[in-house]
């Protein structure tokens, strides 16, 4: 599954962030931003995050996932059309070359620390 290295990447992300903050912290929140081109299944990647963050400080956190609509441009006629779906198809021409202006990205916009219990 595709989920599963991007979600280990994720978890990466976090964990370099939460030890630069202080290495005793727990992350309690984490909010991400996902593209609908990463075609990433936001349940797939909560399972893998409870998964992958098991006897972590990382483990329990709350995942906010906000999903980034795709923008894109029609090869053939330049129309720009917003996309839910990665199969692109241009509402003005009906051509399916097109390419990807926004909804490409997996970012991690922050993250919540807390003091452990
Ligand atoms: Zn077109």
């Amino acid at each position: 599954m595709h989920e599963l290295s991007v979600t280990q990447e994720i978890i990466d992300t976090i964990e370099q962030a939460r030890s630069e903050a202080g290495a005793h912290l727990i992350v309690t929140a984490v909010r991400l931003k996902i593209g609908r081109f990463t075609a990433v299944v936001p349940d797939y990647l909560r399972h893998y995050y409870e998964m992958l963050t098991q006897n972590t400080p990382l483990h329990g956190a709350e995942l906010h996932i906000e999903l980034v609509p795709i923008v894109a441009r029609c090869r053939a006629c330049a129309a720009e059309f917003v996309s839910d779906s990665p199969m692109l198809l241009c509402p003005e021409c009906g051509a399916t070359q097109a390419d990807v202006l926004a909804g490409r990205d997996l970012l991690v916009e922050s993250i919540e620390v807390d003091e452990p219990d």
